[in-house]
């Protein structure tokens, strides 16, 4: 492959790595002893940590838990430059992104690792009136949204009849069942104490799904454990049934029931990044890329594409790996290894990824965790591996300290320090 000089002093190959989320954070660090000079940009100046951020939306985290400045993952990088800026096209022939401000930045590596978006599958009124819960930005709007309904109906009660209270959780896999066992906590700890003059059993949590059960990626013990530990905390479980239509404070499903809800949290389903439909290339189910075993466009073999935006084939099963922090850190570690070899002349290794479990907690001391073989865990033993697992994920060890401190504080106290609202 011919690599242009592109850096400053011409000798140095380019590599462009585009998104800060696990992929792109995992390829650029990794690039870290290579004669390389790398460019991250991200649209934001940190790096969300989305498996926490229900724990954001339910206030037992604080923001600087879930987000992490890009700028401070590599102070110790000297190879490194980061840009906060907005990517709107790349040019493939031209090797060079564009973006909203930055100007053109060219590339000899490129490493595509801008995540998943929300899709509302067009359900009417889904983007306007619902909650989704993909970005930082949405975790604060959702808890600000829920405290600013029970200050509301505090101050008039008749808004709790009508429904100011009560949540529509969309979506059985682990977005929603994670969501709706932390609001379920939420309303049945600490709100019920903060607002004693509400009506006991007002804030009704109905969890949506469209397929006969919950949780389908699981196995059958892990769904029926999963509704049992959600139904014992209060959450309603309605399968079989579809979302038609929402409004600011009535959810509508095919059935004909009409729900009275004045939040709507969407965790129903996920598509590639929009900027993949811009690109001319076949897109797979999900608007995902397709790559080869290397994590490369086979079209062009110096874009590497990781994270929830490829479609990458397990080395096993050939299955394609599911949208997990893990797949994305490991792939994107690998595309900057892979890079690296590239560069130093060595033989590239195709990619082989080591299985930490699919996995998801309802509530404390429940959770599931099933690995690719097929073993399962339930109960206290899953929470303690989903624990280990995503404290592992995370970017610094000042941030798993931070989690752990607030983890315990809150198992041992039931506080979620972070239940206030902040203006802006
Ligand atoms: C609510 C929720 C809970 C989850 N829970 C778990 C879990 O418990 N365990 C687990 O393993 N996985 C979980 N996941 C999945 C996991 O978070 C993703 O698989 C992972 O974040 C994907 O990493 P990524 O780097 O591919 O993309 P992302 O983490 O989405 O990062 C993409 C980055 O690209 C940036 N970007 C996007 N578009 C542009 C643009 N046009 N210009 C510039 N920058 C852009 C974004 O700002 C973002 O920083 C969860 C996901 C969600 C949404």
């Amino acid at each position: 492959m011919g690599t242009r000089r592109s850096d400053a002093n011409g000798s140095r190959p380019r590599v462009l790595v585009l998104g800060g989320g696990f992929g792109g954070i995992g390829a650029a660090r990794k690039l870290g002893k290579s004669p390389v000079d790398v460019v991250l940009v991200d649209q934001h100046d940190y790096h969300t940590f989305q498996p926490l951020l229900y724990q954001l939306a339910t206030g037992l985290l604080e923001q600087p838990a879930v987000g992490h400045a890009i700028r401070d993952l590599f102070h110790g990088q000297d190879n490194a430059r980061i840009h906060q800026d907005r990517v709107v096209a790349v040019d493939f022939d031209a090797r060079e992104a564009r973006f909203e401000e930055l100007e053109p930045q060219p590339y000899d590596y490129l490493v595509l690792a801008l995540g998943a978006e929300v899709n509302f599958f067009g359900v009417e009124g889904a983007a306007e009136h619902s909650f989704p819960l993909y970005t930082l930005r949405d975790a604060v709007r959702l808890k600000n949204h829920v405290l600013e309904r029970w200050e509301a109906a505090d101050r008039k009660p008749e808004l709790a009849e009508d429904g100011a209270l009560d949540i529509v959780v969309v979506g059985g896999g682990p977005t929603g069942v994670e969501t709706a066992g932390a609001l379920a906590e939420l309303y049945n700890g600490l709100l019920r104490k903060d607002y004693p003059a509400m009506p006991e059993g007002a804030g009704r949590i109905v969890l949506v799904e469209a397929s006969p059960e919950i949780f389908s990626m699981f196995k059958p013990n892990l769904r029926t454990y999963a509704e049992k530990a959600l139904v014992e905390r209060g959450v309603e479980v309605r399968t079989g049934d579809v979302v038609k239509s929402i409004t600011p404070e009535r959810v509508t499903l095919t059935s004909g029931t009409v729900l009275p809800a004045h939040t709507l949290v969407w965790g129903a389903g996920l598509q590639g990044n929009a900027l993949v439909r811009s690109l001319g290339l076949e897109l797979e189910k999900g608007n995902r890329l397709g790559v080869d075993a290397e994590l490369r466009l086979a079209s062009h073999p110096e874009v590497f594409v990781v994270g929830d935006i490829a479609a990458i084939p397990d080395a096993k099963t050939e299955q394609v790996l599911p949208q997990l922090g893990s797949v994305a850190l490991q792939s994107g570690e690998h595309a900057g290894e892979t890079i690296a070899r590239l560069v130093a002349g060595k033989e590239t290794k195709p990619f082989k990824y080591r299985d930490k479990g699919t996995m998801a907690t309802i509530g404390r001391g429940a959770a599931v965790v099933q690995m690719l073989g097929g073993k399962t865990m339930k109960g206290k033993k899953a929470q303690l591996a989903w624990g280990t697992v995503h404290l592992a994920l995370l970017p610094t060890n000042e941030d798993r300290a931070k989690a752990v401190v607030d983890w315990a504080g809150a198992a041992l106290t039931h506080q979620r320090t972070g239940r206030i609202r902040v203006e802006t």
